[in-house]
């Protein structure tokens, strides 16, 4: 059962993210920059995923000198530090809820509010990596965009209709 609410980190919830990310990237000898740190913060505090312009604006709403290939960078970095994932079929980063271990993703994608939820089911995975091996394939790497309603928007939905 997948919470929707969960995913959207309260301001709490988002310090406490950063600060993992920091003693994280301490641990692997990378930097946590400032303007990394606030890349990171934005995508965390937005209830739904962000795409770079977006990002940007904020920064410059924020009066700092953001150009696009400093925020470009910034989300490489993180997206290494698999501290936040890129959704291909959006272009958008969301951030990963448990960026200590490495894993494989399944994003549940509602297409009418733009909310994400990640699964991480190993179950799936492995399903992938089984039928991939029949065809001689070896999988490296796997994010499986799965698009839909969220319960919120089945509820309104139907809310409408009656
Ligand atoms: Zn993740
Ligand atoms: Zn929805």
């Amino acid at each position: 059962m997948v919470n929707f609410d969960a995913c959207h980190a309260n301001g709490h919830d988002v310090e406490s993210a950063l600060r993992s990310a920091e003693r994280l990237c301490l641990r692997r000898g990378s930097r946590l920059t400032a303007l990394r740190r606030r890349v990171l913060e934005i995508i965390l505090h937005s209830e739904r995923p962000q795409g770079a312009y977006a990002i940007l604006d904020e920064l410059r709403a924020e009066g700092r000198s953001g150009a696009p290939p400093t925020v470009y960078r910034a989300l490489d970095f993180l997206l290494e530090q698999r501290l936040i994932h890129r959704l291909a079929s959006l272009n958008v980063f969301i951030g990963c809820p448990h960026p200590e271990h490495h894993h494989n993703g399944q994003f549940l994608i509602c297409q009418h509010c733009g909310r994400v939820a990640e699964l991480a089911s190993f179950t799936v995975e492995q399903a992938i990596r089984d039928s991939a091996s029949e065809h001689q394939f070896r999988v490296t790497s796997q994010m499986v965009e799965i698009l839909g309603y969220c319960a919120d928007c089945q509820a309104n939905e139907s809310a409408d209709v009656s």
